[in-house]
């Protein structure tokens, strides 16, 4: 993707970025966004870490599911087999914690996997009014 600043716009459905406003070259979406507008600059942003946070949310929900069931899978074959921590109080503890390291780990896998990159990184940058106003 190009940063050089001569493609000041941006489309909110796909993230392409084109040199012209107007309708989107890639998803014809009439959604782009000026990059060099501090306000829609705001927007965009905006836009990206709400895609990334409901993303995220949706894996999240993915990982909780599969540490209950493997949770229950792995500590029922231990109940099966016999072994207990003692107290079933603090046998309870122990699935529960165990569940929720699964559920984490399997959250940390499926966010390296499926989990959405950035759409607008070059928001990082600083404004590039220089190289736009050179253009104009
Ligand atoms: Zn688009």
């Amino acid at each position: 993707m190009n940063a050089d600043g001569t493609l000041r716009f941006a489309c909110t459905e796909c993230g392409e970025r084109a040199i012209e406003p107007g309708a989107c070259p890639r998803c014809n979406a009439d959604a782009l966004m000026d990059v060099v507008d501090p306000e829609q600059r705001r927007v965009l942003e905006r836009i990206d870490r709400q895609r990334m946070r409901a993303r995220s949310n949706r894996l999240k929900s993915v990982a909780v599911l599969i540490g209950i069931f493997a949770g229950g899978f792995l500590f029922g074959l231990l109940a099966i087999a016999g072994l207990d921590f003692g107290h079933f109080v603090v046998n309870w503890i122990v699935r529960i914690a165990g569940s929720a390291v699964i559920a984490g780990g399997a959250w940390a896998v499926l966010e390296r996997l499926f989990g959405d990159a950035r759409r607008y990184p070059f928001l990082d940058d600083p404004l590039p009014k220089a190289k736009i106003a050179n253009r104009d």
